[in-house]
């Protein structure tokens, strides 16, 4: 898949009589797939004269909490230890990579309700606007991202309200449109996380004999257990106290927006994201694929191979569902980092770095690559041409893809920030009831170097999350954005891709 990245994930603890730090590196390692350009956490600890403290860095969290060296990272969980705490990985496009700009942000103050420290994720759409409220209260914004404009507004409200967590979340879920989980701390030991009124993000929980946890994905609390695991519904916030949880609805819920593509790509494989789960979703869509198929696949000249590494399942159920699991097979393989941040530069190049193809798999074959998705174009127009055909020898090569052609913007923390960079949004008017025009799917097959090119439908996408239409965001495959926001922006962004065939590097977000 093209590579695109989620803006972080986040987590929770509160653990009495213990060390949460523990629980929080082991969380945000389990959620290092949603960042790796940054980690850190902060903990309240009454015991200590600075009784909030926070530690972050750029790196993975195994860089940051310190890679080989045991001492360092003993030495750091007992130095910022404290029963309760929150922790953060990052990856970011809006500021630069330094220290500063690593989450959580902590705001030090010399009265106790005041000073906090929080991290989030997801993307705040109405940046912009929000920059010229806080400025015009007398705010000055140093950095450029919306975690700073965030802390402000926090600071605004916390200031009006003393410490009422539950208003202050109330009076932002009015400022605030976009994506965002924001788990929060104060130096008075509160400890609070909440989901936006759409859901757009997911967000969980769970209570134990251990105490009480919270993350973005199911897979950073199964070391928990499964039993009991709570997703965090649309508006509602999860105060953390003496080792147990009280939900309250700060906010009334809009139209539930959980992203389709947290399911496709983003999350782990091992997660249940509003109770489903991602690798049966994952299934699904190799089924759908194969109910769309139009070659006549046999077991003699045809293999079925993944891009690695979401979409395995993918293509091993589609394997299953055409009539031939022997086909599946491993053509490709992976050898760069996982999800490696990708910086300008040539990104051919890059990807030709990324992958090794398996000639005596590939060889003489035709071959079925399934991929969940297809942004840009990159990866997939150097996949079938150089790993596939010139190295690996394939006879002819397939594409097949778990999402529908991806049209749109996203405004809400994923990085397809303009139409000009997808390669499907010249196409919007030749898709009817959800499936692209065969005569789209041919001529983009041609500009990947395929032999023929199936997309998933919208229907197929629908069915493989077993979700309703209403309840999920489909916006970059449709252009129904679920927030004011994100209309007023695709408004104003198509007008102008369709006019000039460009957007602002950011109306972008
Ligand atoms: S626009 Fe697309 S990527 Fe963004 S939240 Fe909606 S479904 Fe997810």
């Amino acid at each position: 898949m093209d590579e695109i990245h989620e803006f972080c994930g986040v987590c929770a603890a509160n653990t009495p009589g213990k060390n949460a730090a523990f629980d929080l590196y082991q969380m945000m390692k389990d959620l290092q797939h949603r960042g790796q350009a940054g980690a850190g956490l902060s903990t309240w600890n009454p015991d200590r004269n600075i009784m909030l403290r926070t530690y972050k860095r750029p790196g993975t969290v195994n860089e940051v909490f310190g890679g080989a060296d045991e001492n360092r990272f003993s030495d750091i969980l007992k130095e910022y230890g404290g029963s309760v705490g929150i922790g953060h990985t990052r990856y970011g496009t809006s500021g630069s990579l330094t220290t500063r700009h690593v989450q959580p942000f902590e705001r030090v103050h010399g009265l106790d309700y005041k000073w906090f420290a929080f991290g989030f994720n997801g993307h705040i759409a109405n940046r912009k606007e929000l920059e010229k409220k806080i400025r015009s209260l007398g705010y000055h914004l140093m950095l450029d991202t919306d975690t700073e404009v965030m802390m402000h507004f926090f600071s605004h409200h916390i200031s009006d309200t003393k410490g009422d967590l539950k208003e202050v979340f109330r009076r932002i879920s009015q400022d605030f449109d976009g994506a965002y989980n924001i788990a929060m701390v104060d130096a008075r030991g509160n400890l609070v996380v909440a989901r936006d009124p759409w859901g757009i993000r997911p967000l969980t929980s769970i209570v134990t004999d251990e105490g009480a946890f919270v993350a973005s994905e199911t897979c950073a609390l199964h070391r928990h257990g499964t039993d009991g695991i709570r997703p965090i519904k649309p508006g509602e916030l999860a105060i953390l106290k003496d080792g147990k949880i009280e939900y309250h609805q700060y906010a009334k819920p809009k139209k539930r927006s959980l992203c389709f593509f947290e399911f496709i790509y983003f999350a782990s494989v091992t997660s249940t994201l509003d109770g489903v789960s991602v690798y049966d979703t994952r299934k699904r869509c190799g089924e759908e694929l194969a109910k769309i198929e139009t070659q006549d696949v046999n077991d003699k000249d045809w293999v079925v191979i993944p891009v690695p590494q979401t979409a395995r399942p993918i293509a091993n159920s589609y394997a299953k569902a055409i009539g031939y699991p022997q086909i599946y097979d491993e053509g490709l393989i992976a050898v760069g980092k996982g999800r490696t941040f990708i910086d300008e530069g040539d990104r051919a190049a890059k990807v030709k770095r990324k992958f090794m193809p398996i000639p005596s798999v590939l060889k003489g074959k035709k071959v079925i690559v399934i991929d969940d998705s297809i942004v840009r174009s990159t990866t997939m127009a150097t996949i079938v041409k150089y790993h596939l055909k010139e190295i690996g020898g394939a006879k002819e090569v397939h594409v097949r893809v778990a999402t529908p052609p991806i049209i749109a913007p996203c405004y809400y923390g994923i990085d397809m920030r303009s139409f000009e960079e997808l390669i499907a949004s010249k196409y919007q008017d030749m898709i009817h009831n959800g499936k692209l025009s065969e005569e789209a799917q041919t001529e983009i097959a041609g500009r990947i170097n395929a032999d023929s090119l199936i997309y998933m439908t919208h229907d197929g996408i629908i069915n493989a999350l077993g979700l309703k239409r209403e309840d999920i965001c489909m916006a970059c495959l449709d252009r129904k954005y679920p927030t004011p926001t994100g209309q007023e922006l695709d408004k104003a962004n198509f007008g102008k891709f369709r006019e000039t065939g460009t957007t602002d590097p950011l109306e972008k977000c």
